[in-house]
């Protein structure tokens, strides 16, 4: 496992960086259903389609909603490499 947090970079422009797919986003709020805070990013477009990392349960969410919600974004450096 090779994560690093971009948290640094996320608040520094009042913008967030870009979010790919595979990300993995770190929200301040805890899923209700199962309390688990980290969401794997499926699809980007204007809507995100995030996974559940806690239950699994997919979901569709506007973007701009989503970003305000956004604590930190957690990448894996070594799938960049490959
Ligand atoms: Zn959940």
């Amino acid at each position: 496992m090779c994560y690093t947090i971009l948290c640094m970079i996320l608040r520094e422009r009042g913008d967030i960086v870009d979010i790919n797919v595979g990300d993995v986003l770190v929200m301040k709020k805890n899923h209700p259903g199962c309390g688990s805070n980290r969401m794997k990013v499926l699809r980007v477009g204007a809507d995100f389609k995030l996974m559940c990392m806690g239950c699994g349960h997919t979901f569709m969410t506007a973007r701009s909603k989503c970003e305000k919600k956004i604590k930190s974004v957690i990448r894996d450096i070594a799938e960049e490499k490959g």
